[in-house]
């Protein structure tokens, strides 16, 4: 799709764009045209021009809702910068983990396909995706509800972090997985990648944080609910987790004490998809009295 130049669809000129490539040359806002396109849905098409000086393919996210362009455009810088350093940007291959808070315990992955652009000014170009979706899916709303939850993590205003997740729940209210899923993990040091990639667990958790930190603990525990009916198996191991490992007494704990839930994932899961909680692992005891163990030969 071809489309006319303007100061609306530049995201900066090309003197702001020279001076900083000379300027601050560690700036990726110099190192290629960002454009912005308003597509016949009213969403946009974000994309870039002129990597292949720097030996890079140019980039796309499509179906860019108008709240989300500046997150767009942010995490092109991103990748961007990230592939100028380090890493090769190929189609039909995965890029991880680049655009994330400090504390989350999840990797943000994408796919890039081939966008399907046949018009001389905009060949070549790499769409991103969500990871392992096919270029037809568009916009990925996925990777864009992780981006945003890593920025609900670093929000210290409540009502910043609730806003956030408000809108990442939008964007993409996760699946309901497998009885099973996540029970295998390991508390405090899990990869969640997977968890929130199809559930959008990280969301549920902290939109449950921002309400308790805002004292409406009814509102909080509704969303803890969401989680572990996404996700019953992590529940169940995240559960024991915290109940050994915390003795404080507050709405975060009482409710993990108390939840029944099986009782919850027959309330919250779609119909029929409810089952049996998946064994605890006989892994879990023997771990405890393998501790001093651990001690002495470390
Ligand atoms: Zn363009």
């Amino acid at each position: 799709m071809r489309h006319p130049i303007t100061a609306d669809t530049r995201l900066a000129g090309r003197l702001t764009r020279l001076h900083r490539r000379y300027f601050k040359p560690d700036d990726p806002h110099g190192w290629a045209d960002y454009h912005c396109v308003e597509e016949p849905e009213g969403t946009f098409w974000v994309h870039t021009h002129g990597l292949r000086r720097w030996r890079l393919p140019d980039l796309e996210f499509v179906g860019v809702a108008h709240d989300m362009v500046s997150y767009a455009q942010q995490m092109l810088f991103e990748i961007i910068a990230d592939a100028k350093s380090r890493l090769p940007l190929a189609a039909e291959s995965d890029i991880e983990g680049i655009f994330s808070a400090p504390l989350q315990s999840f990797r943000q992955m994408a796919t890039l396909r081939w966008a399907p652009n046949d018009d001389p000014d905009h060949r070549e170009s790499l769409r991103i995706v969500d990871w392992g979706h096919p270029v037809e899916s568009g916009f990925p709303r996925r990777l864009f509800a992780s981006h945003i939850a890593a920025w609900a993590d670093l929000a210290e205003d409540p009502a910043r972090k609730e806003a956030l997740c408000r809108r990442a729940l939008a964007l993409f209210p996760g699946c309901f997985l497998e009885m099973g899923a996540g029970a295998e993990i390991v508390p405090g040091k899990a990869d969640l990648t997977d968890l929130q990639h199809r559930a959008n667990l990280q969301v549920y958790l902290s939109l449950a944080q921002a309400l308790f930190d805002q004292d409406r603990p009814a509102e909080a525990t509704a969303y803890l609910e969401e989680a572990i009916a996404r996700c019953p198996g992590w529940a169940q191991t995240y559960r024991d987790y915290l109940v050994k490992k915390y003795r404080r007494k507050d709405a975060f704990m009482n409710f993990w004490r108390a939840a029944d839930l099986k009782e919850i994932c027959a309330r919250r899961r779609p119909a029929n998809t409810s089952g049996p909680l998946p064994r605890r692992k006989p892994k879990t005891a023997t771990r405890k009295r393998k501790a001093p163990a651990r001690r002495k030969t470390a």
